[in-house]
């Protein structure tokens, strides 16, 4: 047989399958070609037809697929750990003075940099991150596609309850906006998306958050925010909204819940409003972390425990640990539930909220050869719980070796 330019990777596989199910695969073969795809992933056999490279990874290593961070502020990155307040005040006290510096290039860059470099080395292979000012999503974008990570890229868009430094002018950002699709659209760089991102309700007024939603729908973008995280929250939108009965319909009388839509943290949400994300098909996104942190409350997990669009995500800086480890283990703390749960949100739960689950997510036949080798310690006859046991609650021990997307190492 000729070289057919295909790589196999021989190793132990914990793999995502369902909402609550996960494979552990103690001696698999992972084959992906030269283009990244994966040809099998499976239990170590000879695969008639095919001929691979073969690479062993070392013992006591196991390979899953690249993991993903559903909601992330990469602005807020310098600023992790700053304690002593709730939302609102930790917002005017830490974050916005932090957010500022990013409509400098120089600093832009540099944290862009830092930032995607600490995800590879934590295994994280797709980040949906805000940044701000148009400079600080050029940053990202060149720094993302130097690191060769995916990335859903947007702005922090507001105008009014902020500092004067970060109101923008809802139609010369909406103009900015469009012309960054547009060059996002253009690059033909797969791994890297625009999106609009609505600090949250009470920090935009009715006519910007209606320009977002028809932006949104004339570009086809993503449309990242936050809902109901914290309940002084919550009453700034019912005295900014007086007339619209729910937060989550303020949203949607703008156009803002999508199929598109990822919406962190829905802690304090009635059941009316639960329904309408459900309708509309919007991704949740559940951040334990950060949640702990600012004490914003726990996340009602029974509501949404088999909602197809569940993901996880750090929320740096609120959440203190860009590791998606250290975010599932808090997914425990806030929630009794199987650790398969928590590992399916890390990757394919995040995948299927962003509707990419065809090409990453899991590691399965057609999808990109996405994944990670770490290192921990096990024995092969363990179940896949106890795998994940031992990687979530030992994340200390555990060691990120190598990071791959479509099948290139990335890092270290
Ligand atoms: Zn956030």
């Amino acid at each position: 047989m000729k070289p057919t330019g295909l790589t196999g990777i021989r190793g132990s596989i914990l793999n995502p399958l369902s909402v609550d199910r996960c494979e552990w695969i103690p001696d698999g073969l992972l084959v992906y070609d030269r283009a990244g795809q994966i040809l099998y992933c499976g239990p170590n056999k000879k695969i008639p037809g095919i001929k691979y490279k073969p690479l062993n990874a070392p013992k006591k290593n196991i390979i899953i697929p690249g993991l993903i961070d559903c909601h992330s502020h990469l602005s807020q990155f310098d600023a992790i750990g700053q304690t002593g307040f709730t939302l609102l005040d930790w917002l005017k006290n830490h974050i916005y003075p932090a957010e500022v510096c990013l409509n400098n290039k120089k600093n832009a860059e540099n944290i862009s940099q830092r930032y995607f470099q600490v995800l590879l080395s934590s295994g994280i292979t797709f980040s949906s991150l805000y940044t701000n000012f148009k400079t600080g999503v050029l940053a990202a974008r060149r720094q993302a596609e130097k690191a060769g990570i995916r990335a859903l890229i947007g702005y922090t868009l507001m105008d009014r309850t902020v500092p004067g430094y970060l109101k923008q002018n809802p139609a010369r950002t909406i103009e900015e906006c469009r012309v960054l699709s547009g060059l996002f659209k253009k690059s033909g760089n797969e791994r890297l998306s625009f999106s609009l991102n609505p600090r949250f309700a009470p920090a935009c007024t009715p006519d910007y958050l209606k320009m977002i939603g028809q932006l949104a729908q004339n570009e086809d973008l993503y449309i990242q925010t936050h809902l109901s995280e914290n309940l002084f929250e919550v009453s700034a939108v019912k005295k900014a909204f007086p007339k619209v009965k729910t937060y989550a319909e303020v949203y949607d009388r703008f156009g803002l819940l999508t199929e598109k839509t990822l919406l962190a943290h829905c802690i304090h949400l009635s059941p009316a409003e639960r329904d309408l994300i459900g309708k509309r098909g919007c991704g949740v996104i559940h951040c334990p972390s950060s949640n702990l942190f600012l004490h914003s409350g726990r996340f009602p997990l029974e509501h949404w425990m088999h909602y197809p669009k569940l993901a996880l995500g750090s929320d740096i800086a609120a959440g203190p640990s860009v590791s998606m480890l250290d975010v599932m283990r808090d997914g425990y703390y806030a929630n009794i539930q199987k650790l398969s749960g928590l590992f399916y949100m890390a990757t394919l739960g995040g995948a299927k909220t962003l509707g990419m689950e065809k090409t990453i997510g899991s590691l399965k036949k057609g999808k990109q050869a996405d994944f990670v080798i770490l290192k921990t310690v096990h024995s092969k006859n363990a179940s896949a719980e106890d795998v994940l046991s031992r990687i979530i609650f030992r994340s200390g021990q555990v060691e990120i070796k190598k990071v791959f997307l479509a099948g290139q190492e990335v890092w270290p």
